[in-house]
């Protein structure tokens, strides 16, 4: 296992939804109060709100913080923010979006974990919403198990993920060809379609980077995706090879070196506007919020991203190998260009090699593109569950 994966150990991030219905509702809710109590364990900070709220919550570490992102929220007329208590030295706002507010946490101890919890409103008054943070010194209790014992993801949950895939190369750009007649843009324009349509019938929200035979830079479709505020991005390849009898499916996500790489660049060249898109660290303004973004939570960023997509890619090849080849080391690393964002998860496949006879026949077949995109879906769904 990559050694990033530990980093995620003290990090408990994730949204929860209180009520399907609500999902999608912009209504605000208002949080009313704001508690600190002391625990044995740590300290425990207890919101309170009259309807559901969408919330993230994650730590940052040099100096030690919690954050609490809530979505659309106000805050009553009556409401502060708490006294210093215990181990919070500090609690202020961050800035915000338009439909997010932050609330900060100093601390003056670092966070072991984090652990949430939903406390149902008793009877008889009016609806309270109850979101408890939990700072415990041991390993009481594992990310998995939380997850498992209070929140269950809806199916309308997974229905709101956005899927953008990119077809690969276009216009002047071919790809890899096979004598002329068959270019790999056209291949994998049309098992994007596929895909798309598939994946539109189980209920996601689905993005092409490009819909026909049009040239596109790779910053453009990074861009896209963004703007799109995509969940997940595809990349769709097809690969050559000088040895012909080379053939099977591949995936790529980005190396831990290049990663690392990217997240200072990013660090240092995105300090004017926001980076994020709305899932993670929401349209944050860098230049609001200097005391808060540091180069390190751009790297948390990317870690989170490269993680993600790290599972994903491991799913998607035991998904793809049901239906056709796989290449030696179906799960491999590279620094390609539209890997490099730390606001969503991303891989690139690399479908077959145009230039194997056999790979060449599936990549024609439109039963074998619409096999491989089935289990491109099932992965999709898999890594949702
Ligand atoms: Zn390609």
């Amino acid at each position: 296992m990559l050694s990033y994966k530990n980093i995620f150990k003290i990090l408990v991030s994730f949204f929860i939804i209180f009520n399907g219905s609500n999902l999608l509702s912009t209504e605000l809710s208002e949080i009313s109060k704001l508690r600190i109590i002391n625990i044995s364990e740590g300290v425990r900070v207890i919101f309170e709100s009259d309807k559901p709220v969408k919330y993230e919550v994650f730590s940052l570490k040099n100096p030690s913080r919690l954050v609490v992102d809530l979505a659309n929220i106000n805050f009553s007329s009556d409401f502060s923010l708490p006294p210093n208590k215990g181990i919070v030295k500090n609690v202020r706002f961050g800035s915000f979006s338009n439909d997010i507010s932050r609330i900060v946490f100093d601390l003056n101890k670092p966070l072991k974990k984090i652990k949430t919890k939903l406390l149902k409103p008793s009877s008889g008054k009016k609806r309270m919403l109850y979101i408890e943070l939990e700072i415990i010194k041991d390993n009481l209790y594992s990310k998995k198990e939380s997850k498992k014992k209070y929140f269950k993801k809806s199916k309308s949950l997974k229905k709101r993920k956005t899927i953008v895939i990119d077809p690969g190369h276009g216009g002047k750009d071919p790809g890899t060809s096979f004598q002329g007649i068959l270019n790999e843009k056209d291949i994998v324009l049309n098992f994007s379609k596929t895909l798309r349509k598939k994946l539109i019938n189980d209920g996601y929200r689905v993005f092409l980077t490009r819909e026909n035979d049009k040239f596109i830079e790779l910053k453009e479709r990074v861009e896209f995706a963004k703007k799109k505020g995509a969940d997940l991005f595809i990349s769709i390849h097809a690969d050559a090879s000088k040895k012909d009898s080379v053939r099977g499916f591949s995936v790529y996500t980005l190396s831990e070196k290049k990663m690392d790489r990217e997240a200072e660049k990013v660090a240092s060249l995105e300090n004017k506007g926001s980076i994020f898109s709305r899932k993670g660290l929401i349209g944050i303004n860098l230049t609001q919020n200097r005391n808060l973004i540091e180069d390190h939570q751009i790297k948390k960023a990317f870690e989170k991203a490269n993680q993600s997509s790290f599972e994903f890619a491991e799913i998607l090849v035991n998904k793809v190998k049901e239906k056709s080849q796989l290449l030696k080391r179906p799960h491999r690393y590279a620094g390609f260009a539209v890997l490099k964002s730390p606001n969503y998860p991303s891989v690139l496949v690399e479908l077959g090699f145009i230039t194997n006879n056999k790979d060449r026949n599936n990549l024609r077949s439109k039963n074998w593109q619409s096999n491989v995109a089935d289990k491109f879906v099932d992965a999709i769904n898999q890594n949702y569950k």
